[in-house]
């Protein structure tokens, strides 16, 4: 399998190169070259298998040559290993027709573990053989960099650097990256805010003699890889239908564009899938594109759902490429219209196709907190923001009722336990394998919101052992 850019410029390559590459070097997304195809009876025959067994059918159709069966059997048993429900993915009814699929058993609480565990080790396996090391650094509000040093910590081929804005991210968040003591995890906690901690990250990549020094890299959610791991689920939830062949419709709630893309992903290569709702919290930049046909930034609100609070939605550049008969010369100009003017529009036609698939709902925080109180009273079934506005899009936009609806629960209740307390009354106790959060050892750097000490940092504390 080989994969493209979505902006037609950059060279071709393998499953392991996309992976290491992440951002392509013309500036676009990679994708795959075709899309694989899954037959009927294929989809048909996953029911009953187990997430491990789902994922190794699905993935090896992406991962080619590159990566021996055996060795990707061994990575994805070991990526869901850990996770703390014997059925990975566990769905429960919630209504007539409806489910909710819980994407949040993982060691951090989100869905985002089901991408990054098996992320983490891929990486780790390619760089190993290859003989490498690289230096991960990221920037964090919150899900993504707890997810991230879970995912690497203790692999010898990488050491992760993530910064967050110091005071700004919640106890849980803070925890969940700062009691993680392997020493290949470095946390930074940035006196400035979250734009500052990104706006480092990005100068630390555009200082090439830096980027060469570190052999800096990044798992953010631009990469194919985390895609890949992502459509898994999707198939999983129609093999738990009374017949996996038959439509299915999918609520998820956005804000990258990643997780629904994955559905995307999924109908192409033969799921039946319906219909695909988006559901967004009042950084509404999706659900305004599927209404009006055009893109535009807007600035940031922050809201009780902090993990959709974007700006951009940079995996929509995949879906665009689709819509536009992977042209990647049209793309190529339709991103620099977008970061000239910080706007661009779709054809009618395009829009028609997009419109046949997806649909999009924008909730505020009242609402979202509505919904909450609202299934939790119905169903006595406790949701984080997140999962919420998912919930609530799905059932305004739902086309068919005769179709079951699969809504996507993307993080635990416990995760965001002020909103979800203020908006049912109830207190989400946190798992058991981090009910003693609150009494692990921190360790973490303050550090100035200054490029230089930053950078320094990571030159001084790179090599594991050598400083501590
Ligand atoms: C990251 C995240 C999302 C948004 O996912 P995208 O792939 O960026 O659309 C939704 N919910 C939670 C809890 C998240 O952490």
């Amino acid at each position: 399998m080989k994969y493209v850019s979505t902006r037609g410029q950059a060279p071709i390559l393998d499953f392991d190169d996309a992976l290491l590459s992440g951002l392509a070097r013309d500036g676009g997304l990679y994708v795959p070259e075709s899309w694989p195809n899954i037959s009927a009876d294929e989809i048909a025959a996953l029911k009953g298998l187990s997430y491990s067994e789902t994922a190794f059918r699905i993935m090896r159709l992406f991962t080619g040559d590159s990566i021996g069966d055996d060795d990707l059997a061994h990575l994805i048993n070991d990526a869901y290993a850990g996770f703390d429900d014997p059925d990975v993915a566990p769905m429960k009814q919630l209504g007539e027709n409806e489910w909710l699929m819980e994407l949040f058993h993982g060691p951090t609480l989100a869905f985002k573990d089901y991408a990054m565990q098996f992320l983490g080790r891929i990486f780790d396996f390619v760089l190993t053989r290859r003989g490498k090391r690289v230096t991960i650094v990221g920037a964090t509000s919150g899900d993504t960099g707890s997810a991230a040093i879970e995912a690497c910590r203790g692999r010898d081929a990488i050491e992760i650097f993530i910064l967050h804005p110091e005071g700004r991210v919640s106890d849980v968040q803070r925890r969940q990256m700062t009691t993680i003591t392997d020493s290949n995890v470095h946390n930074i906690a940035v006196k400035g805010t979250f734009d500052d901690c990104q706006n480092m990250v990005k100068a630390m990549f555009n200082d090439t003699d830096f980027r060469d020094r570190c052999n800096l890299s990044a798992v953010n959610s631009i990469n194919w890889a985390r895609v890949m791991a992502q459509t898994v689920y999707y198939f999983r939830a129609a093999a738990g239908m009374y017949d996996p062949t038959a439509p299915v419709s999918f609520a998820v709630p956005t804000g990258n564009f990643g997780n629904v893309f994955a559905g995307y992903g999924a109908k192409r290569m033969g799921l039946n899938i319906e219909q695909l709702i988006i559901g967004s919290n009042s950084n509404d930049i999706l659900t305004r594109f599927f209404e009006a046909g055009r893109m535009e930034m807007t600035g940031i609100h922050p809201t009780i759902s902090p993990s959709m609070d974007i700006q951009i939605s940079s995996n929509f550049e995949r879906l665009l490429f689709e819509l536009y008969g992977r042209d990647g010369n049209i793309i190529k100009d339709m991103m620099t219209t977008f970061n000239d003017t910080g706007s661009f529009s779709v054809g009618e036609k395009e829009m028609a196709r997009a419109r046949e698939l997806f649909a999009a709902a924008r909730f505020s925080d009242e609402e979202t907190s509505g919904t909450i109180a609202r299934i939790f009273a119905e169903h006595k079934q406790l949701l984080d923001p997140h999962s919420a506005i998912g919930v609530a899009a799905g059932r305004a936009r739902r086309r068919n009722p005769g179709t079951p609806l699969i809504d996507l629960a993307t993080a635990h209740p416990a995760k965001f336990p002020d909103a979800v307390r203020a908006a049912s009354g109830q207190h989400p106790a946190l798992p058991e394998k981090l009910s003693d959060l609150f009494d692990r050892e921190e360790r973490f750097n303050v550090l100035d919101n200054d490029l230089t000490g930053v950078q320094e940092f990571v030159l001084t504390h790179r090599t594991d052992g050598t400083t501590r």
